[in-house]
């Protein structure tokens, strides 16, 4: 029987999707031979509400991955009360695919150099391999704790369900949902830095144009 591909999630705000989160997550895909889920969050913590609400951020998710199979949209933050910690996130969908498949966080290399103020942040490796999306030539510092922790972990290839950390390579791309907001805000149509799709219908951009009036 052969084993299934590695299954890759990448969670975020999308407020709203961009060619960044898109391109991104397509390399992680592609340099894993995964398939990737993009996790909008609902309640992220730390950050003030996002622009659209939950069903408009989804609605943008699913005009940008129409047409294509490698990158799909998991809704599961959505449908939990409460904040979305990663931890529970990963749970779930360890429990969804059973303890054999490869399952592999992705998260950018700032992130994870913050990784230790994440809840429950050392049982993230009980559930999934760690994919740090990395920007040639760019290094985040790792404190003690998280260096040590990792220190063991670190492989160029995964191997097994979980518990691993790799480095995965991405094209930078400079797209940042701030400067599409800031973008509509100032009555711009930021065109190309988010799919062509997404613009198909105005009503899926109404609370961006919003912030413009
Ligand atoms: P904001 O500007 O609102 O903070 P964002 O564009 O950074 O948003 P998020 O929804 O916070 O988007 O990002 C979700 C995930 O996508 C994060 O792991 C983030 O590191 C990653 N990401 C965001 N933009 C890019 C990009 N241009 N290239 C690669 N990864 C990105």
């Amino acid at each position: 029987m052969s084993r299934p591909r590695p299954l890759a999630i990448l969670g975020g705000t999308f407020d709203p999707v961009h060619h960044g989160h898109l391109r991104a997550a397509w390399e992680a895909a592609e340099a894993l031979d995964a398939e990737v889920r993009l996790v909008p969050a609902r309640t992220p913590p730390h950050r003030p509400p996002p622009v659209a609400d939950a069903s408009g951020r989804v609605a943008l998710l699913r005009a940008a991955l129409a047409g294509q199979d490698r990158l799909a949209l998991d809704t599961r933050e959505l449908d939990r009360d409460g904040p979305s910690y990663t931890v529970d996130t990963l749970a779930s969908l360890r429990a969804d695919i059973g303890p054999d498949r490869s399952l592999v966080l992705l998260v950018g290399a700032d992130a994870f150099a913050g990784l230790a103020s994440w809840h429950l942040w050392r049982d993230l490796f009980a559930f999934a391999h760690v994919g740090v999306l990395t920007r040639p030539g760019t290094t985040h510092p790792l404190s003690g704790e998280l260096a040590a922790f990792i220190a063991g972990r670190r492989v160029e290839r995964l191997q097994g369900p979980a518990g691993q950390v790799v480095d995965i390579a991405i094209t930078p791309l400079d797209i940042a949902a701030t400067a599409i907001r800031e973008s509509f805000a100032a009555g711009g149509e930021p065109r190309f830095l988010m799919p062509t799709a997404c613009f198909a219908d105005e009503a899926l951009l109404a609370p961006y144009r919003a912030l413009g009036r």
